[in-house]
């Protein structure tokens, strides 16, 4: 099985080698992605350049990787069209640091990448840790490999596309895992404005947190009351069989981590 790993972090990033290193324990990995942070570049896709590679020091064995001087979206495209020979059976972006939760993901990056691989029929899954400083990865990868596993395993109707986001910390502090749907925006922009002598600049910071009134039944009430969240993105409703191979995943991954899990009928609010 070939897996295709990818983040908008850049490739010299945690994150991104704790999900390839778990990874490598399934399938085939290889590693495309930014040469640099690329977060909050969503979808973008660079059409009016060239675009560049590096092959780089992989630090895994049997793990090749590969950086473009492009966006998260640029990097599945070229892997998925132009880079290797062969098809792959999954893609897998992440594990980000930071959330990205509902309707936030259309500014994510590390969601960007795995659409292009979703849009070409390949499996994809988006994993991201709800925190910037002291980031615990291994739990994230460990519930990417997990899913990864199954979506390997197992034929679906449609390409499955899911988003997950985890509580920072670990096995300890996760209360359990909840399918979910996408919330409302989780954080907003704030604008610091300066002066540098001879003009104002300004500073977007993705740093107001809002949607305080998000439903129980979501995303960000799930991560921020310490659940594992899996969403599906199909930007419709979750039909009754969607439901079902979700919520065998969020018990997947519960039982690897004996803790409770939430399916998608049961949850009120
Ligand atoms: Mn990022």
């Amino acid at each position: 099985m070939r897996i295709l790993v990818t983040n908008d972090d850049g490739v010299y990033s945690d994150g991104l080698w704790s999900l390839a290193a778990a990874l490598n324990e399934i399938g085939k990995v290889s590693v495309v992605a930014p040469d640099r942070d690329m977060s909050g570049i969503g979808t973008a896709m660079t059409l009016l350049s060239v675009l560049r590679t590096e092959d780089i020091q992989s630090p895994i064995d049997g793990v090749d990787a590969i950086a473009v001087q492009g966006t998260p979206a640029d990097c599945v495209i070229l892997a998925l069209e132009s880079l290797f020979e062969h098809p792959f059976d999954l893609c897998v972006s992440g594990v980000n640091h930071g959330a990205n939760l509902g309707l936030d993901i259309v500014s994510s990056g590390t969601v960007g990448a795995a659409m292009q691989s979703y849009l070409r029929g390949v499996p994809s899954i988006a994993v991201s840790v709800a925190s910037l400083t002291e980031v615990v990865f291994d739990v994230a990868s460990l519930t990417a490999s997990v899913l990864s596993k199954r979506l390997l395993g197992k034929d679906y109707a449609e390409t499955p596309f899911i988003n997950v986001n985890l509580p920072n910390g670990t096995k300890q502090n996760i209360k359990g895992v909840r399918v979910t749907r996408l919330g409302p925006r989780a954080y907003l922009e704030s604008v610091t404005e300066a002066h540098d002598g001879r003009r104002t600049h300004y500073w977007i910071k993705h740093d107001r947190m809002v949607g305080a009134d998000a439903g129980k039944n979501t995303d960000i009430w799930a991560v921020r009351n310490g659940w594992i969240s899996i969403s599906s993105i199909d930007w419709g409703q979750v039909d009754r069989n969607q439901a079902l191979w979700l919520n065998d995943m969020a018990h997947l991954v519960a039982d690897e981590l004996n803790v409770d899990a939430v399916s998608f009928e049961t949850m009120s609010g």
